[in-house]
């Protein structure tokens, strides 16, 4: 069934475990990702950002493709804009039948952020469209950012953000950050910020850059009140490494065999990472609702 991001977060927030946000950009792990959840009865989120849609993820075919998909699913599936960075991004995304949007303006002034945020959760939710922001800034691995407080998200502020804004899921800034971190480096999260954030706000809270944080990072995360970790460049190493193993193996094999290597491999990593953040068996097929938005 094909719901909002608010639907899905909520039971989460309420029964204390995280629903997977995979950044989905092709048929293939689309299904490899929808399939896992199935197998786990687990609800899923299906993402991409306005740069994997230029590039691969085209949303002229992969929205009605993931909508359909999403509606033959036996569990709770959304299709979430990663990152929207502008208005126009987000009306498209929108038009386009996306079930939540996430606006970011993160790394404008609080009050650009306040406004733009405040903007799109009017336009999204009178469509029965959820909203994330982020509030705080979660940078990127590769220009070392996630190292200093400065950029972590402010208890008060996010109280006064969400009453302004009203928005369902706040991705907030506790440590990590997108992309691969150096060789050898772990984040250090700051699980006391994120425990003074769940105990103010009490809402669906939100992990960018999950990637390489580690199991241990992961799992007190979640039960810290993290309910959606965003996982990009995870899912994509998983793909690479089985695609490298089984050309050594056997050289001669063809495009067909790779492709199916890859969704298999996402596949079996989408499913162990549901059983680590506690959303596998949370939703069975005799249990489901009539997948209403609302
Ligand atoms: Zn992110």
């Amino acid at each position: 069934m094909y719901v909002n991001m608010k639907y899905i977060l909520d039971n989460a927030n309420r029964d204390g475990y995280a629903v997977m946000a995979v950044n989905s950009v092709n048929m293939e792990m689309a299904r490899a990702v929808i399939e896992a959840a199935e197998e786990e009865h687990s609800p899923i989120i299906l993402q991409f950002g306005v740069g994997q849609m230029s590039k691969l993820a085209h949303p002229t075919e992969m929205v009605p493709m993931i909508k359909a998909m999403a509606e033959r699913a036996n569990v709770p599936v959304c299709l979430n804009l990663d990152h929207g960075p502008s208005l126009e991004a987000e009306i498209d995304a929108i038009k386009m039948g996306f079930s939540n949007v996430m606006i970011d303006a993160s790394s404008l002034p609080y009050e650009e952020n306040v406004k733009r945020s405040r903007m799109i959760a009017d336009l999204a939710h009178a469509k029965g469209i959820s909203v994330e922001a982020e509030l705080g800034h979660v940078g990127q691995a590769a220009d070392g950012d996630g190292k200093t407080a400065d950029m972590y998200t402010n208890v008060e502020q996010a109280v006064e953000f969400v009453k302004a804004t009203g928005v369902d899921a706040l991705a907030v800034a506790i440590g990590t950050a997108h992309g691969k971190y150096p060789e050898g480096y772990v984040p250090v999260l700051d699980f006391n910020r994120l425990a003074e954030l769940k105990a103010a706000l009490k809402m669906p809270l939100v992990l960018h850059g999950g990637s390489g944080s580690g199991e241990e990072n992961i799992r007190k995360a979640v039960a810290g009140g993290i309910n959606k970790i965003n996982v990009c460049t995870d899912a994509f190493h998983a793909a690479e490494v089985a695609m490298k193993a089984k050309w050594e193996a056997e050289p001669n094999t063809d495009y067909l065999n790779i492709m199916m290597t890859a969704e298999k491999a996402i596949k079996e990593f989408v499913r162990n990472y549901i059983r680590l953040i506690g959303s596998n068996n949370r939703y069975t097929f005799e249990a489901a609702d009539n997948g209403s938005k609302e």
